[in-house]
């Protein structure tokens, strides 16, 4: 289904002996097993909405900014030098990316350069241990969103991640009104007029990636990639994906009576706000 498939759980069956008329039934266990694992991993994954790289070659200060970050519940990948950050950033798609400007194998503005290039949705905090000013008026001319020197606090990082996808990603507003529909995305609920719409945490983070991409076409893959990470790609059915959508749209039909949500047969969905 990706370019990154894992084989599913390569157990040889001659290794644990099986007389050859069980064979069969292990390979249909096998399939059962897989599935099961996958689908309660993927379940683990509750927390995912934004989808954050962290590029940072000290290993011991990339470590602390990923899990705090990831208790918070951002999806984070990470790269250590400015190469993997390259193909990174042209090979999958982030809300932000935090650029440390010295890098073993060349300066993080050449990534604000590129990452502005090809996706400039993408939110970019610079991390830097050089104060010098000539760095951070570059990389904020470069179109980096802010710039944040080193060391800082945890919680600092955490507000200007957050005040940086807010204004990336939901124009700068902390609630996001689409016609009877009520978004906080920071309080995670949604409202249709004054009554809420309870959603579980994996349909909110389908909705805000909807949302955020209103009006635009969203395959299967960039939604279960987005949702569910590199655990998408040992997935071999979109059948999650499509239970997600078809629970969200449910229950947005249920209270707005709109429905949002268009299914373009084989090519992907669209939350749709102009009907025009
Ligand atoms: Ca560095």
């Amino acid at each position: 289904m990706s370019k990154n498939r894992i084989a599913p759980l390569a157990i040889n069956p001659r290794v644990l002996d099986l007389p050859f008329i069980e064979v069969p039934l292990f390979l249909a266990f096998r399939h059962i097993f897989f599935r099961f694992v996958t689908y309660s991993q993927i379940e683990t994954y509750l927390c995912i909405s934004m989808k954050l790289l962290i590029v940072e070659d000290e290993d011991g200060l990339r470590g602390t900014i990923i899990s705090f970050l990831e208790e918070v519940g951002y999806q984070c990948e990470d790269a250590t030098q400015l190469g993997m950050a390259l193909n990174k950033v042209n090979d999958y798609e982030y809300d932000c990316v935090l650029v440390d400007i010295g890098l073993p194998d060349g300066n993080g503005l050449q990534l604000i350069r590129e990452i502005k290039k090809i996706a400039p949705t993408t939110g970019v905090l610079v991390i830097s241990a050089r104060n010098s000013l000539d760095d951070k008026i570059t990389g904020l001319e470069l179109g980096a969103d802010d710039y944040l020197a080193k060391p800082f606090h945890l919680a600092e990082l955490n507000a200007r991640v957050k005040s940086i996808l807010r204004r990336v990603k939901y124009d700068g507003k902390i609630e996001v009104n689409i016609e009877r529909l009520r978004i906080l995305p920071e309080s995670r609920q949604v409202f249709c007029d004054d009554e809420a719409i309870v959603l579980t945490k994996k349909e909110f983070d389908l909705l805000a990636f909807f949302v955020a991409n209103a009006n635009r076409v969203l395959t299967k893959e960039s939604i279960a990639e987005h949702l569910w990470g590199d655990l998408a790609d040992a997935a071999d059915t979109f059948d999650f994906v499509y239970s997600q959508i078809k629970n969200l749209r449910r229950k947005l039909l249920d209270k707005t009576s709109i429905d949002y949500l268009k299914n373009l047969y084989g090519i992907g969905y669209m939350f749709q706000t102009d009907r025009g």
